[in-house]
């Protein structure tokens, strides 16, 4: 224990905060959770599972045509096939972004999201102005993240459930052939994946 750490009073614990600590005690008092497993999984979470999970598969679907077509075709047996096991059973369906077609996700009744590849949701992704505003007016919500597309470009919003989690397969920017799949992935940022953002200009990468 650093010298620095206090003491955890009540007071300092947020409403949510004290609801899922009662939650887990609870829980834990009935044996339904093993407090341990709970640690290694939120410690996963944080630390292993991240969005370069995400960007290795964007890059390795851009520089592999054969993965391009399997991410499409089944993205989590794709993503499985990397040794990315899906914990929560859920199903993953790649959306290919192309010159036509921009695609945005969003859960619009809660924050369903591809946790296994991109790990925890931005703040903004459950808030409820994404949520409803990715909906009636995605341009403008692009617009906000600093994205223009072309107006001849549809925009295809996916609402996500429990059951079915997408995934963004960005445009592979122009200026990156013969790149390697570790340089590529460095493009590819979260909201790339989200479809809030496009990946990164080539020119930003060393
Ligand atoms: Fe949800």
């Amino acid at each position: 224990m650093a010298q620095h750490d206090h003491d955890e009073h009540g007071s300092e614990l947020s409403e949510t905060q004290l609801r899922v600590r009662a939650l887990e005690t609870v829980l834990t008092e009935k044996g339904y959770i093993d407090p341990a497993a709970l640690d290694l999984i939120i410690q996963a979470y944080e630390t292993k599972i991240g969005p370069h999970t995400g960007a290795r598969v964007v890059a390795k679907a851009w520089h592999d045509p054969a993965f391009k077509r399997a991410l499409l075709d089944d993205g989590s047996k794709a993503v499985r096939a990397l040794g990315h096991e899906s914990r929560v059973g859920d199903h993953l369906v790649a959306v290919e972004n192309t010159p036509a077609r921009h695609n945005i996700v969003v859960c619009t009744l809660c924050s369903c999201y591809p946790w296994d590849v991109l790990g925890l949701p931005p703040v903004w992704y459950k808030s409820a102005p994404y949520r409803s505003r990715a909906v009636k007016d995605p341009r403008g919500v692009l617009a906000d993240f600093g994205v223009k597309l072309p107006a001849s470009t549809e925009i295809r919003v996916w609402d996500s459930t429990a059951e079915t989690r997408f995934l963004v397969l960005p445009m592979r920017p122009s200026g990156t052939e013969g790149w390697s799949e570790e340089r590529l992935a460095q493009l590819v940022t979260r909201d790339a994946m989200i479809g809030t953002g496009l990946p990164k200009p080539p020119e930003e990468v060393a």
